[in-house]
């Protein structure tokens, strides 16, 4: 099993040091004018350890908009409070599509790929928003609880924004409704979808909050939220569908469970040990900080912490 250095700022820094020509590389997502405002060269990484550290480096306290990371939440508590039924609705395969394709959604009558492109995450609003009540209040009050900052919301602007531009998720939903595959009214489950995006956070805060996915499931005061093998599922699907149709690049050069977000935020898992988020806006073709992936692949490498 691999170890940490006890000097993590100091690896830290040499991460960033070795990935700095890459910071500003890339385009800021520009499909809502909310997000096309962020300066494109930030750089933030923050390293949270099971046994409790939490280290960053850059800007790493600094709130973004955390896209669809908040799928990794999303999905982790309608596994925890509704159990394995979802995957009846919603695949696990990588898609090899982009993130808001409509094609296979025809192919394949209504049921998701998997549960980390647009569609998926949909019908996992939809079951949370069933299970729940108020699928954004629930990742919220997860994500507040595990930071332990409960000023933890929603940017309102980029929610707004994501409704305003929000056209092709809108498609989706009412692609995956006209296919029998939603509960609640699909303007509903959009709403809480594009709110979900809009969550911001710090690398520090996502770190914190995903360590129950390097814990095996375990919240950070003992409850369980998931089981062992749910975990192990989560962490699993996050490598094979978590960056979208670079997801096979991105296990290729990082080799540990991730999910992306357009706000340039990836979060990244290495089981028992800690979770890495590091966040820089500019964006290759996929919709993957450029940055971000270069720096994670380097920690990896740094640390050995690759799962293989
Ligand atoms: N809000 C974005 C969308 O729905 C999230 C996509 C992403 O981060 N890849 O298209």
């Amino acid at each position: 099993m691999p170890q940490l250095p006890a000097d993590l700022p100091e690896l830290l820094e040499q991460v960033r040091a070795d990935v700095a020509g890459r910071v500003g590389a890339g385009k800021v997502a520009d499909y809502i004018p909310a997000l096309a405002s962020v300066p494109g060269d930030r750089f933030g990484m923050a390293v949270a350890t099971v046994d409790g550290r939490l280290h960053g480096v850059g800007d790493w306290r600094e709130r973004f908009s955390i896209q669809s990371i908040s799928k990794v939440f999303g999905l982790a508590l309608t596994l925890g409070l509704d159990g394995d039924l979802l995957w009846q609705r919603v695949g696990r395969e990588p898609s090899g599509g982009p993130f808001n394709s409509l094609v296979q959604l025809e192919h394949e009558k209504g049921v998701p790929r998997n549960p980390f492109i647009n569609a998926g995450a949909l019908v996992v609003t939809d079951r949370l928003l069933s299970v729940t009540g108020d699928a954004t209040g629930a990742v919220l009050e997860l994500l507040r609880g595990e930071t332990g900052e409960p000023g933890l919301g929603v940017d309102s602007l980029v929610a707004e924004s994501e409704a305003a531009h929000g056209d092709l998720n809108a498609a989706l939903g009412y692609f995956i409704s006209a296919h029998g595959n939603m509960d609640n009214p699909v303007r509903s489950v959009l709403a809480h979808y594009f709110r979900q995006c809009a969550i911001s956070m710090s690398c520090g805060e996502l770190a914190w909050a995903a360590l129950f996915l390097a814990r095996h499931g375990s919240l950070h005061d003992g409850r369980r939220l998931l089981s062992e093998v749910q975990a192990k599922r989560v962490n699993a699907v996050m490598l094979t569908c978590g960056a979208y149709d670079a997801a096979g690049e991105f296990a290729y050069r990082v080799g540990l469970p991730g999910k992306s977000g357009v706000g340039g935020g990836i979060l990244a898992v290495v089981p028992r040990l800690c979770t890495v988020c590091v966040w820089s806006p500019g964006l290759d073709e996929q919709g993957n900080s450029i940055a971000g992936v270069a720096a994670l692949e380097r920690f990896a490498d740094l640390t050995g912490s690759s799962v293989f």
